[in-house]
């Protein structure tokens, strides 16, 4: 008997031709987050993928957690691998069930047979196999309605599975097979959650954040570093630029009117961003922005941000209402990290009447005075590179 992750995938299912693709990015990817706890073999088969660890003492436990926050898996569980014959089932189930049933009261199993030559069809094995838990655990009895645990035997088409802990994954589609993208991603509670929404449908991440020292702060940057790894516990490693925003802060401050101030700031952001996504191969942006919650949000604002965009910005939280992007923060393990009270650039210079129905003529105009292009070249050429990996 092997204990293994016997792995569902979701939508990866509904793949046609280039499903092999996926699976093949799925397995690369949980290579990588459980590699670090041993060797470990992959095999897929009938839409089920066994990853199989190669050592004795693997920590299962911490690879179960791992698997967990891998995209392009929708349910996955501990099982004990067997032989495919009825003897070695009913002698695995009380072995490899002993310690669920141990506080347990009533049970049921449920067995499914993917393959129709086995000599026993799924009531039979079930019938078998609980007649053999009853008689090693007397203390139990069967409730098919309301059990305390149902236990689980698959028989496919190389081996049989026993589980108890069907759980559910972290969905989505695996990192790497829907291309590379820029998120920018800010110290707050809305940028990590918009790009792990969009790792989580296949994009691998670059992150770009904009720092405004001396107004900003070496731990405010800091948190964006934590934050981003915490992401890449789930998304992989994450490519990061740290670009120098003060200058062209400074100069907007200086030469602008200041109810357009954070605009014209968002589309220094977008322009910098778009750079730094060409010269990386990313094909789209990534932003934390939600209709109507600040200013710089509305309609129109976010047409004024978009007009100086030249590919897709994917605005996953455009339609969350705040309290729902906190429970993703939560479910992620970044709220914590995010409502640390570190200043933002974008809170630096911040206008006391900031325009909410702006038009993207006025902005041009405003930004006449600036030497626009000048700034985004210094401040991408200025950008500094780290590689975040996961925590
Ligand atoms: P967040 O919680 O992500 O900071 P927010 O609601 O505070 O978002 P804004 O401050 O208006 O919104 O920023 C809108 C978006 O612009 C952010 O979600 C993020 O994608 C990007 N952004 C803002 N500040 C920065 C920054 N310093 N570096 C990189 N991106 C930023
Ligand atoms: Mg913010």
């Amino acid at each position: 008997m092997t204990e293994v992750l016997l792995i569902k995938m979701g939508e990866l299912a509904l793949k046609g031709l280039n499903r092999r693709a996926f699976e093949d990015q799925l397995i690369r990817n949980l290579r990588r987050a459980l590699n670090p706890l041993g060797d470990w073999s992959f095999s897929m088969n009938q839409s089920a993928l066994q990853a199989v660890p190669q050592n004795e003492n693997t920590d299962m436990d911490e690879a179960a957690a791992r698997a967990s926050r891998v995209f392009g898996i929708s349910g996955w569980s501990r099982s004990a691998r067997v032989g495919k014959t009825m003897e070695e089932i009913l002698a695995a189930a009380p072995v490899y069930f002993r310690d669920t049933l141990a506080f347990a009261g009533t049970f049921k199993c449920e067995a499914k047979r993917s393959d129709k030559r086995f000599p026993l069809n799924s009531p039979e094995i079930c019938a078998e196999a609980g007649g053999a838990l009853l008689e090693a655990f007397p203390h139990l009895k069967v409730d098919v309605r309301e059990p305390e645990v149902t236990l689980y035997i698959e028989v496919r088409d190389q081996h049989a599975f026993l589980h108890a802990d069907q759980q559910k994954g972290a969905g989505g589609l695996p990192v790497g097979t829907a291309g590379d993208a820029v998120a920018l991603v800010s110290g707050g509670i809305d940028s990590p959650v918009a790009a792990w929404q969009m790792a989580r449908r296949g994009l691998r991440l670059t992150a770009v954040h904009f720092a405004s020292p001396p107004y900003t702060s070496a731990r405010a940057e800091d948190k964006v570093h934590k934050l981003l790894s915490i992401v890449a516990g789930w998304a992989g490693r994450i490519r990061l630029f740290v670009v120098p925003f003060t200058k062209i802060q400074e100069e907007i401050k200086e030469k602008c009117p200041e109810d357009l101030f954070t605009l014209i700031m968002r589309r220094a952001m977008m322009r910098c961003a778009e750079q730094i996504a060409r010269r990386e191969s990313c094909g789209a942006l990534i932003t934390g922005e939600s209709l109507g919650q600040v200013a710089s949000q509305t309609l129109q604002a976010l047409a004024c941000t978009d007009a100086v965009a030249h590919m897709p910005v994917f605005r996953p939280l455009i339609g969350t209402d705040k309290d729902e992007v906190v429970t993703l923060a939560r479910r992620i393990g970044t709220f914590e990290t995010s409502i640390l009270p570190f200043e933002d650039c974008c809170t630096v210079f911040t206008p006391r009447h900031p325009r909410t129905k702006p038009r993207p003529g006025m902005l041009e105009k405003a930004e006449a005075a600036l030497e626009m292009d000048r700034l985004i070249e210094e401040a991408v050429a200025g950008a500094r590179y780290y590689g975040v990996d996961g925590e």
